[in-house]
C-alpha cells in the first residue's frame, strides 16, 4: 500500500454516529473544544517527557515543551500546536479514526442507554478531539512522531463520514491541529475570545501556553505542590487570581488525601464575609479540577451549603477518565468528595480553634453565621459543628467567648441543662431580670445576641447529653435558695399573688413567687411554648400572622423586694393606686422581656402614678 498519496478512509461506524451528534446537537458551550484540544496537547507533552526518560533518540530532541495557539481572524482559523509525542501514520488511523479511546466510548454507551434525547449529553462528556467538529468546517491534524525516521503526515476531515491522510514534509515533532471555523463560530478566531477561554479552563496547565506569541498561563497549580515549598505570597497571589479577589485570605487549608479518593485541595477563607455586609447570597465557588484542567468552576455539590464562603480548588485524579474532563453526573463520586473535604475542613477549624484561639475567634466573628447555619441544618456534621460554636456568657468578659465544651467542663454535677438567654446585647441581658436567679445560684448562662440564635439553639437541642434551655422559659426549675430575710411570709405571698391575678385578669396566665429573682421586683416568663418573645418580635418585623395575638405570660414576683412588700401593705388602704402599681409592674416586666408593643397606655398610667407622689 502506497503511503505517498492522499488516502481516503471511512470512519468507523461508531465515530460516524458520534460525529453526527457532536455536530448536530445544540450544545451551548461550544468553547470547550479549546480545552479538549489543549488537554490533548498537554497529555502529548507529558507522554513525551516520560519517553525522554527512557529513550535516547528523540525527534527534535531540543525542542521546547510547549503549546502554541494561534488565531487568524481573516482566514477564520484557530490552530493548536504542541511539541509532544506526535503520531505516526498508523497512530493517526487508530487514534482519530476508531473509537478505542475511553471518553468517547463512555459517551456512546450513555447514548445507547437512551441518552440521545438529552441534547445536553455532550456537555457531560469530553468527547475530546471530536469536539472540534462542533465548530469546524474542516480539521487538519499535522503530526510527526517522536520516533526518529518516522515522517510527518496530515490527517484531514470535514467530519462527514471519511477522512484522508497524506504525507507532509518539513514537520517538527508533535501535532498541529488547524481548525477552519464554521461561519457561526468565527469568534473563536479572535485573540480575545481564545484568551478568555484559555484563561478560564487551562490557566494551570503545566506547559507554557502561548497565544499569538503571548504567554497566557503564568500562575502555577499551587495545590499540587508541596506545601512546605510554597511561600505565603504565592498563596496570596494564587488566591487573588483564582477567586478574583482583592483581599488577603484569612485562613487557608492546603491538603492532599489518597483514600478513599486521590484529592489535592487548596481552600481559602476570605477576609470578609460579604453576606454579612449585605451582599447577595454567596454562590459555591470552589472549583473542581482533574489534573489541573478545569471541570467545573462552580460545582454545586462538592461542598455543603454552609461552606459556600470558601474559595479555592479541589483537584481529583479519580474523576473517571471515561467521563473525561466534563461535568460529572456521577453522584456517588461527588458525595465522596464532599465528605472528604468537609471532614477535613472541620478538622482544620477544630485545630485552629485549639491552636490559634484568637484567630479562630476573629474568624467566628466574621463567618460564625455559616457555622451556626451548619449546626442547625446539616445533620451529618452537626456534632462537629456544634463544638465550633462560640458564645459570650455570664462568666466571660465582654467580647470573649466560650465553647459549649468549656461550658460543660465548668458545670456542677447537679446541673443537667445548658442555659442561654437571647437579647440584643450584653448590657441588655445583664440588666434584665432573667439572669439574676442564675447568677445567685452560680449557674452560667450563654448570651446570644442574634435573631437566628434562638432557631439555632432549638435545632441543636443538646450538647454532650445536656439540653440547651432558654433561661427565660417558664419550664425552667431552679434549686431553692436559702430564704432571704425580710421577705413576705408564704401566706402573705399567697394572698398577694391571688390579688394580683384577680387585678390583672386576662393579662397574665399565672402569678407566683419567683425562684429566680434577687434584685428585681418582677419578671415575665413566656408561657407560650410555641412562640418565644424573640420569635414573636421577628414575626412582627416580618408582618407575619400570629405576631399580634395577645401574649400570655406568667408573672413572677420577688417577695423580698420593697415594692412588693409595700404593695402588700397598701393594697386595701389605697385600692386604686395599688391597682395602678400592679399594672405598672406587669408592664415593667413586659418591657424587660421586650414584649410591650404599645407604650401609650403605660405612659398615661405612669403619669397618673406620678401625680400621687
Ligand atoms: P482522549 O483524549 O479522551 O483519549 P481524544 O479523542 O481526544 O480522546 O483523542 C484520541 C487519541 O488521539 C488520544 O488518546 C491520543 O492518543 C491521540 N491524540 C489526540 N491529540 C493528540 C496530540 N495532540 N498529540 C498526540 N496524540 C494525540
Amino acid at each position: 500500500m502506497s503511503t505517498a498519496t492522499p488516502q481516503k478512509f471511512e470512519f468507523q461506524a461508531e465515530i460516524k454516529q458520534l460525529l453526527d451528534i457532536v455536530i448536530h446537537s445544540l450544545y451551548t458551550e461550544k468553547e470547550i473544544f479549546v480545552r479538549e484540544l489543549v488537554s490533548n496537547a498537554s497529555d502529548a507533552l507529558e507522554k513525551l517527557r516520560h519517553t525522554q526518560l527512557t529513550e535516547k533518540e528523540i525527534q527534535d530532541g531540543a525542542a521546547e515543551l510547549e503549546i502554541t495557539v494561534t488565531t487568524d481572524d481573516k482566514a477564520k482559523t484557530i490552530t493548536i500546536q504542541d511539541s509532544g509525542i506526535g503520531m505516526t501514520r498508523d497512530e493517526l488511523v487508530k487514534n482519530l479514526g476508531t473509537i478505542a479511546h475511553s471518553g468517547s466510548k463512555a459517551f456512546l454507551k450513555a447514548l445507547g442507554e437512551g441518552g440521545a434525547k438529552n441534547s445536553n449529553l455532550i456537555g457531560q462528556f469530553g468527547v475530546g478531539f471530536y469536539s472540534a467538529f462542533m465548530v469546524a468546517k474542516s480539521v487538519k491534524v499535522y503530526s510527526r512522531s517522536w520516533q526518529t525516521g518516522e515522517p510527518g503526515h496530515v490527517w484531514s476531515s470535514d467530519g462527514s463520514g471519511s477522512y484522508e491522510i497524506e504525507p507532509a514534509a518539513d514537520l517538527r515533532r508533535g501535532s498541529k491541529i488547524v481548525i477552519e471555523l464554521k461561519d457561526d463560530a468565527g469568534d473563536f478566531a479572535s485573540d480575545w475570545k481564545a484568551k478568555e477561554i484559555l484563561e478560564r479552563y487551562s490557566a494551570f496547565v503545566s506547559f507554557p501556553i502561548n497565544l499569538n506569541g503571548k504567554r497566557v498561563n503564568t500562575i502555577q497549580a499551587l495545590w499540587l505542590r508541596n506545601k512546605n515549598e510554597v511561600k505565603d505570597e504565592e498563596y496570596t497571589e494564587f488566591y487573588k487570581f483564582q477567586a478574583h479577589a482583592y483581599d488577603e485570605p484569612r485562613l487557608r487549608l492546603h491538603f492532599s488525601a489518597d483514600a478513599p479518593l486521590a484529592i489535592n485541595a487548596l481552600l481559602f477563607v476570605p477576609k470578609d464575609n460579604t453576606e454579612k455586609l449585605g451582599f447577595s447570597r454567596l454562590e459555591p465557588s470552589v472549583s473542581l479540577y482533574c489534573r489541573k484542567v478545569l471541570i467545573d468552576q462552580k460545582p454545586k455539590d462538592i461542598l455543603p451549603e454552609w461552606l459556600r464562603f470558601l474559595k479555592g480548588v479541589v483537584d481529583s485524579e479519580d474523576l473517571p477518565l471515561n467521563i473525561s474532563r466534563e461535568t460529572m453526573q456521577d453522584k456517588s463520586l461527588i458525595e465522596k468528595l464532599n465528605k472528604v473535604i468537609t471532614k477535613r475542613f472541620l478538622k482544620f477549624l477544630e485545630e485552629e480553634a485549639k491552636n490559634r484561639p484568637d484567630a479562630y475567634a476573629d474568624f467566628y466573628r466574621e463567618f460564625g453565621n455559616f457555622i451556626k447555619e451548619g449546626a442547625a441544618l446539616d445533620f451529618t456534621h452537626k456534632d462537629q459543628l456544634t463544638k465550633l460554636l462560640r458564645f459570650e456568657s455570664s462568666l466571660t468578659e465582654k467580647g470573649k467567648t466560650t465553647s459549649l465544651a468549656d461550658y460543660v467542663s465548668r458545670l456542677g454535677a447537679e446541673q443537667k441543662e445548658i442555659y442561654y438567654l437571647v437579647g440584643p446585647n450584653r448590657a441588655a441581658i445583664e440588666s434584665g431580670p432573667y439572669l439574676e436567679g442564675f447568677k445567685a445560684r452560680n449557674l452560667e448562662v450563654l448570651f446570644c445576641y442574634e435573631a437566628v440564635d434562638e432557631y439555632v439553639m432549638n435545632n441543636v437541642r443538646e450538647f454532650d447529653g445536656k439540653k440547651l434551655t432558654a433561661a427565660d422559659h417558664a419550664d425552667v426549675k431552679l434549686a431553692d435558695l436559702p430564704k432571704p430575710e425580710g421577705a413576705l411570709s408564704d401566706d402573705d405571698v399567697k394572698t398577694l399573688t391571688a390579688w394580683l391575678k384577680e387585678t390583672l385578669g386576662d393579662r397574665v396566665a399565672e402569678v407566683k413567687a419567683s425562684d429566680r429573682l434577687v434584685d428585681s421586683p418582677v419578671l415575665a416568663l413566656n408561657a407560650d411554648k410555641m412562640m418565644s418573645p424573640h420569635m414573636r418580635r421577628m414575626m412582627k418585623a416580618m408582618n407575619r400572622d400570629g405576631a399580634d395575638s395577645p401574649i400570655r405570660v406568667n408573672l413572677e414576683i420577688n417577695p423580698r423586694h420593697a415594692v412588693l412588700k409595700r404593695l402588700f401593705e397598701t393594697r386595701s388602704a389605697h385600692a386604686d393606686r395599688a391597682k395602678l402599681v400592679a399594672e405598672q409592674l406587669l408592664d415593667n416586666a413586659l418591657i424587660s422581656a421586650g414584649l410591650l408593643d404599645d407604650a401609650s397606655t403605660m405612659v398615661a398610667r405612669l403619669n397618673k402614678l406620678l401625680e400621687s407622689v
